[in-house]
Parts: structure tokens; sequence; C-alpha cells
């Protein structure tokens, strides 16, 4: 195993720092529900209370923003510009931290209102899709039984999460088109319930993250 390690491998016990990253931010509001709820918000909403909640319990929590203005070089005149610079920001961010674990907090958006239900996708890094299934099962679990979703592995559009060395997934918490999920996604004790469940299943899961070939063994 040490030969197939990659650098971002950490050593047995060493500790790892979870990034939050809150999508979207700035120039780029992400998704919008039909009643004006912005994505960028919600986002940042649910990561900060993960952020606590790990802190809470002595993790290394490092968020990739921290509040709903970003800044920008003069050359970023473009919201283009901008959102490639802050995604580039983000995802120096990521490769800079030693033994990192990144999660990804979005909001799902579709044409129809019928769409429901969490789903996490993975990064095509070691350890991803393990940690997805194990989060998609428990938010299944606590949060919506009748969500049959499944853990997916990320499309090749999303930039950071392909480009990133460690393992990562992306949690999209519930559909802003579906008025159901849009109205508990503006509660706090929904959020903090979402937030919880995305907490738990890293604490419960983290051992199994960097463990490379010993779990298939
Ligand atoms: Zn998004």
């Amino acid at each position: 195993m040490p030969a197939a390690a990659s650098d971002a491998r950490p050593e047995a016990g060493r500790r790892l720092t979870v990034i939050i990253d809150a999508g979207h931010g700035g120039a780029d509001g992400g998704a919008v529900s039909p009643s004006g709820l912005m994505e960028s918000a919600v986002n940042l909403d649910i990561a900060r209370r993960i952020e606590l909640i790990l802190a809470f319990f002595g993790t290394d929590v490092v968020m990739t923003r921290t509040g709903q203005s970003l800044d920008y070089s003069d050359k970023a005149t473009t919201i283009r510009a901008k959102k490639v610079e802050d995604q580039k920001r983000r995802l120096n961010l990521v490769n800079s931290t030693p033994n990192a674990v990144l999660i990804s907090i979005h909001q799902n958006n579709f044409p129809d209102d019928r769409p429901f239900g969490a789903q996490v996708l993975y990064a095509p890094t070691e350890g991803s899709k393990a940690f997805a299934e194990y989060v998609q099962q428990l938010l299944i679990t606590v949060i919506n039984p009748k969500n049959r979703r499944t853990a997916v592995k990320i499309p090749e559009s999303i930039m950071l999460l392909n480009h990133i060395k460690c393992p990562a997934i992306l949690v999209e918490c519930g559909f802003l088109s579906n008025p159901e999920e849009e109205r508990l996604l503006q509660t706090g004790s929904y959020k903090l319930k979402l937030a919880s469940v995305i907490a738990a299943g890293y604490l419960k899961h983290q051992r199994e993250l960097y463990s490379g070939g010993m779990n298939e063994g």
C-alpha cells in the first residue's frame, strides 16, 4: 500500500482537516427558488452549522468562505471571471491543506417542482464513494425515508471536485424548486438537522477515509 499511496493520503493516525465548502457566494448566488430564496445563503447557513458541530467534537475545520461577499482581484471584471478566480482559490486551498477531506454544500434546482430529497455526489478520488454512500444512507434514514436517491459520481462539469486530490463529497441538501423542501430549507431546525447528519456521517466514517487498501483486505 505505501507504493500506491498518493501524497494526499496521510499516515495512519494523523489528524485530518475537514474543509467545508459553502457552494457559490459573492458574484455567484447559485440557484434561486421561485420565491427568491438564494442557494448561496442556504449553503452558507448549513456549512456554518456543520463547522460548529465538527469544531465542538474537536475536528480541525477550514471554511472556503465565511460570508456572502467575496474578494476578487482587479483582473476579474466579469461574473464569469470572478467565478473562475473563486473556484481556483478554493481548489488551491483544498490541495494545499494536508490530510484534507472536502465537504461541499449545495442545493438542487429543477424545472419540475416534484423532485425532492438530498443527494450526495462523490469525487473520483479514493475514499470518496464509500463516504458518499454512508452519508446518503444517513440522510435517507434520518431526514426522509421516502428519499430514493443514491450516491452518484460527480459530473465532469463540476471543476472543484474533479481537480482536488483528497476524499470529497458534494451534498445537494434539497430542491429549491420543491415547495415543501424550499419551506423546510428556510427553517433553522431543518438546516440544523441536515448539518447534524452530515457532521455525524463524517465523524462516524472518518477512520475509513484514508485507509486506502486496508478496507479491501
Ligand atoms: Zn450549487
